[in-house]
């Protein structure tokens, strides 16, 4: 069957998590995941789709700089820092109102941040930049915070609360952003009208790629910057798997197609550099599939409890619908095929996927448990580099496929449901243990992390788990490459942006 029939079919979506489940994790089954996309994407949280934010901050610890403030002008720095900020958000949102096409086709349709806590001022005919300023973040230093991690990796500023720049004497590289901090500068009762603002739109973030500051950052990422050549690495081969993809198709579905199932991979990717990164992409995108199954297994086991009822109640109901056979049977013998009769992958991931009965947002335990031993049964498939990154030796402690490998020889004769039902209490057992573990003071007293309350001898869970795949920052990562001119949509596809040559150079 074709591939894309069976990604076409109820594919993922790769939404990045709230910042709730984030922090919560009751299985802690993501650890893998996140290590690995800090590692293949440097530099990239799921927060932070904007790259002209980067050359801002860097202007602004320059500015910082040739004023002499120290860490002591903290509050001096801030007030700049915020009025720029306010500012650029501000330019951002009234191009894309006045130019909506335009902006979109050079810096994606995301919104700059604090567009939403400034739309009530933005609306009116005037405002002033210090409402701006007071209102676009709750944060006193506004999205220094969230950027400061990236400015000091690519080696752009120290990172500090009145930065220091890192970057050396390039000023010039910056001076594209010298009309913002001159508005900033302005009187504070000075009156702007949406007129003055749509006058800077080469201040707005959809510019970045041609000025002299997306110079600057195209070379802090790909030239000179620590990671640069991690950066090159996964870039190109972004921009291999989306190269003619339609918009809509969700971008991990893109990676996984190329660096999975791709048979002639070696010959795609064209340098062996970039074949031996697709394998290490290969193995973090299948191991998130595992994990995913996972978050999906405890988000199904607890969704009955939404109503009080035991934990022996819960896991009859997650095994009620498990066919009547055995492990080996079911999670062996009727699995799909993982590889062809040459050894290439086979996307069993997304055959099973499509197999799965109805469309609820919770997959089936079967599907959930097929997929866990799909997970298992790649150990088998993958060597080097994949292997390296799809399993480690902390696999028993993350429930890794090695864990569900040794649980599949474990029970092969055992039936299917006994063995999911003993495996569903240990997961009770283990979210238990990982909640107490995260146990912490707040100002309201003991704190334990977690959705499941136990209330006399019934447990009732508040709101939903998260369930969703772990974000692998390729929507953030697409978002800086197509700002800074790397990759371009053409018109629903995406191709290759003016400034492509600069990552494979
Ligand atoms: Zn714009």
């Amino acid at each position: 069957m074709d591939i894309r029939l069976l990604i076409a079919g109820p594919a993922w979506s790769a939404r990045p998590d709230s910042i709730v489940d984030a922090g919560r994790q009751p299985l802690a089954v993501e650890r893998v995941i996140s290590e690995h996309a800090a590692r293949l994407v440097p530099g990239v949280i799921t927060t932070t789709p904007h790259a002209r934010y980067l050359a801002l901050h860097t202007r602004l610890a320059h500015e910082a700089q040739r004023r002499g403030w120290s860490h002591d002008d903290r509050q001096e720095f801030r007030v700049l820092l915020r009025r720029c900020e306010a500012l650029f958000a501000a330019i951002a949102v009234c191009h894309y109102d006045a130019h909506p096409a335009e902006h979109a086709a050079r810096a994606g349709t995301s919104q700059p941040h604090g567009a939403q806590a400034m739309a009530g001022l933005l609306r009116k005919s005037s405002f002033l930049v210090t409402d701006l300023a007071r209102v676009y973040s709750e944060q006193l230093a506004g999205f220094l915070g969230t950027y400061g991690g990236i400015e000091t990796l690519l080696g752009l500023t120290d990172g500090g609360p009145v930065p220091r720049p890192a970057v050396g004497d390039d000023v010039e590289g910056l001076a594209g952003l010298d009309d913002l901090i001159a508005m900033a500068d302005r009187s504070q009762d000075d009156v702007l009208t949406r007129a003055d603002l749509a006058d800077l739109e080469h201040l707005c973030l959809c510019r970045v790629a041609d000025a002299p500051d997306g110079v600057l950052l195209r070379r802090a990422y790909f030239a000179v910057g620590q990671h640069a050549k991690t950066h090159r690495l996964s870039a190109a081969l972004l921009s291999l798997a989306l190269r003619g993809e339609r918009d809509a198709q969700s971008i991990d579905d893109a990676m996984d197609l190329l660096c999975c199932f791709t048979s002639d991979l070696r010959q795609v990717c064209q340098g062996d550099d970039l074949y031996r990164h697709a394998l290490t992409w290969r193995g973090v995108l299948l191991r998130n599939w595992s994990v995913w199954a996972w978050r999906m297994f405890w988000a199904r086991l607890v969704a009955p409890l939404d109503q009080p009822d035991t934990l022996d109640s819960a896991v009859a109901s997650f095994v009620e619908g498990l066919p009547h056979t055995t492990v080996r049977q079911a999670l062996r013998l009727d699995l799909p095929d993982l590889v062809d009769p040459a050894g290439n992958l086979l996307p069993a991931e997304h055959e099973i996927l499509a197999q799965r009965p109805g469309s609820e947002r919770l997959w089936d335990p079967l599907t959930i448990v097929r997929m866990l031993a799909v997970g298992a049964h790649r150990l088998d498939h993958l060597g080097g580099g994949s292997l390296a990154s799809f399993s480690d030796d902390r696999d028993a402690e993350d429930l890794g496929p090695r864990y569900v490998a040794a649980w599949l020889a474990r029970n092969a004769d055992r039936r299917l449901a006994d063995a999911v039902a003993q495996q569903a209490h240990a997961a009770f057992g283990r979210a238990d243990a990982v909640s107490r573990r995260k146990l912490h003071w707040t100002q309201h007293g003991l704190k334990m992390p977690t959705r499941l309350r136990r209330e006399g001898d019934r447990w009732r869970v508040e709101g939903e788990e998260g369930y969703g795949p772990m974000s692998l920052r390729l929507n953030t990562f697409r978002s800086v490459l197509h700002q800074l001119g790397v990759l371009a949509p053409d018109g629903d596809h995406w191709t290759i942006g003016r400034h492509h040559a600069e990552i494979t150079a």
